[in-house]
């Protein structure tokens, strides 16, 4: 039987998946469909821009397929420098092109628009060998397929969230499929630390509630896939795929903000260096300024063990999305221009010196959101004058 992995890109406020990036759920696809008996060797895996690019007898193996899944979902609105997501017209042909089963899924399964930011309306394909997953992709694609191995009638197979047991060993064995990747060696691995929201309410804008309350993987889960990855030859790895790295395993003391572990990111870090000794690149995505604020001591600690096992260069992404105290709370946003400033003088404070590349180790880097709801002509001034403020 043979499968083809068509990777249409996601981008998520927490998850990142365009080249050279390479998200979690293409490496959870490979593994599930390996855990379901299915031979590496009969797993293909192509990115969009690659299809586009390819020549008739390679796509001639897209109709060959038994089983074509495709991973799409742009629910932020990101600009690329030299790829481009999957359009609905490029889906459309694809699943008219493959004889076999169709499966899309990822964030698309909220629905589709050609580009984050705009309005999403409901993915819904007329062909009956088409199916959307419309919980996780990965859990879909290891219950379509039955023993033998052979597809089961995806009819009869209900839609699920995958559980972290499941992803932790389909990270392991999946972690093969990055050696097909076009730009392999030279890709950024995005690893799944948790998903879901700590936040007790969710920013207007934000996808990230769909996955309900924060599942933690284990660090012995994501230390051990940093391990498959770099036997794969893997060499760059961003922990990019949470909310907030610093609420990683943090305590729920029942505040608005749970509290950090300090402890669990030491073990995190200096685990995937232990295994992983001669990458070159080990990043972040995503702190929520609020923490920092709310819990500087913890989140200090933190930062100075990301110093201690990071590489220079580094990014902390803070989604401010906005300095205008009426649209913070006209969304629920996460933190007030107070609180951001604290966290931005803190992490400059701590990891604005300079690495063995000539690159600061760590720095805050901030989001804004334009069209927020509650938005007026002052809130660009504000805006302006807040980073007016931190220069
Ligand atoms: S803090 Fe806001 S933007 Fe960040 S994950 Fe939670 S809801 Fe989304």
């Amino acid at each position: 039987m043979k499968i083809a992995i068509i990777d249409g890109y996601v981008d998520e406020p927490a998850c990142f998946g365009v080249p050279p990036y390479i998200s979690p759920y293409i490496r959870y696809i490979a593994g599930a469909l390996v855990e379901r008996g299915i031979g590496r060797d009969n797993i293909s895996y192509f990115t969009i821009d690659g299809i586009r690019n390819s020549k008739k007898e390679d796509l001639a193996l897209l109709g060959r397929a038994d089983l074509v899944v495709i991973l799409s979902g742009m629910t932020v609105p990101g600009k690329y420098l030299r790829s481009s997501p999957i359009t609905l017209k490029e889906i459309e042909y694809l699943c008219r092109t493959a004889a076999g089963v169709k499966v899309i899924g990822g964030p698309i399964r909220l629905g589709y628009s050609s580009e984050g930011g705009m309005a999403a309306s409901t993915l819904e394909m007329a062909d009956e060998n088409v199916f959307v997953a419309r919980q996780d992709i990965e859990a879909f694609v290891h219950d379509i397929i039955a023993p033998g191995p052979c597809i089961g009638d995806p009819d009869n197979v209900e839609h699920r969230m995958r559980t972290v047991g499941e992803i932790g060993r389909w990270a392991d064995k999946g972690a093969f499929i990055i050696r097909q990747h076009p730009d392999f060696p030279n890709i950024m691995c995005e690893m799944e630390t948790y998903r879901g929201c700590g936040r007790d309410t969710h920013c207007s804008f934000c996808t990230e509630f769909f996955y309900g309350p924060s599942t933690y993987r284990s660090v012995e889960d994501v230390v051990a896939e940093a391990a498959s990855l770099y036997k794969e030859g893997a060499l760059y790895f961003r922990l990019g795929r949470q909310p907030d790295l610093f609420t990683y395993h943090a305590v729920d003391l029942g505040d608005s903000l749970p509290r950090p572990n300090p402890q669990a990111l030491e073990s995190l870090y200096s685990g995937i260096r232990k295994v992983a000794p001669g990458l070159e690149v080990l990043h972040m995505d995503n702190a929520n300024p609020a923490t920092i604020a709310t819990y500087p001591d913890e989140c200090s600690k933190i930062m100075k063990t990301i110093l201690k096992y990071h590489t220079p260069g580094d990014v902390a992404a803070m989604g401010m999305e906005s300095a205008d105290p009426a649209v913070i709370r006209a969304n629920n946003l996460k933190a007030m221009p107070d609180d951001v400033f604290e966290a931005v003088k803190l992490m400059n404070e701590i990891g604005s010196i300079r690495g063995e590349n000539g690159l600061s180790h760590l720095l805050p880097g901030l989001n804004f959101v334009h069209g927020l709801a509650g938005e007026t002509k002052k809130t660009f001034g504000l805006n302006y004058d807040f980073l007016k403020n931190i220069f």
